[in-house]
């Protein structure tokens, strides 16, 4: 039987579909790391981290900021299931500068009923949203 030769890629969040494309390669931040997938993979379920997808059709880079969720990987699709899922020119740079100062504050405050956890989360998603958007002004 041929291999695929192109990914139908999807990434639906709680809210909206964000991409719905057929592409050439994907990579994903899965919680045990970063990986990539082309045409033709095994099948596979992952679950997500906080982190910074690309995909690929031809020559031109799409980069979106990803937080939690699952991604299933067939032959011919990846379907990805996030909590967020930010294309890079949607990023709003100030919001995220913002988020970021704010978590920087939670977690330098020793307050005892401080939720350092979530102030972390928060943090990541702020860095992982500034370097994506970041992406979208140098690589057009
Ligand atoms: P903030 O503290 O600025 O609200 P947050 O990380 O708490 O940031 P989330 O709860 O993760 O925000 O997201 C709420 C909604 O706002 C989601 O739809 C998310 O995509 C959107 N959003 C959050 N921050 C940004 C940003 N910097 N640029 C674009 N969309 C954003």
């Amino acid at each position: 039987m041929a291999l695929p030769t192109k990914i139908q890629l999807e990434i639906v969040t709680p809210d909206k579909s964000v991409v719905r494309e057929d592409v050439d390669e994907v990579e994903l931040p899965g919680s045990d790391g970063y990986f990539g997938v082309l045409p033709g993979h095994t099948p596979l379920l992952a679950t997500l981290q906080v982190g910074e997808m690309w995909y690929r059709t031809g020559a031109e880079k799409h980069y979106l900021a990803l937080a939690f969720g699952f991604v299933e990987v067939l032959p011919d699709r990846v379907t990805v299931l996030a909590q967020l899922a930010e294309r890079a020119q949607d990023i709003d740079i100030a919001r995220a500068e913002a988020a970021k100062r704010r978590a920087e504050e939670r977690m330098a405050a020793s307050v005892p009923d401080i939720d350092f956890e979530r102030a972390r989360v928060a943090m990541m998603k702020s860095l992982i949203r500034l370097q994506v958007a970041s992406r979208s002004r140098t690589q057009v």
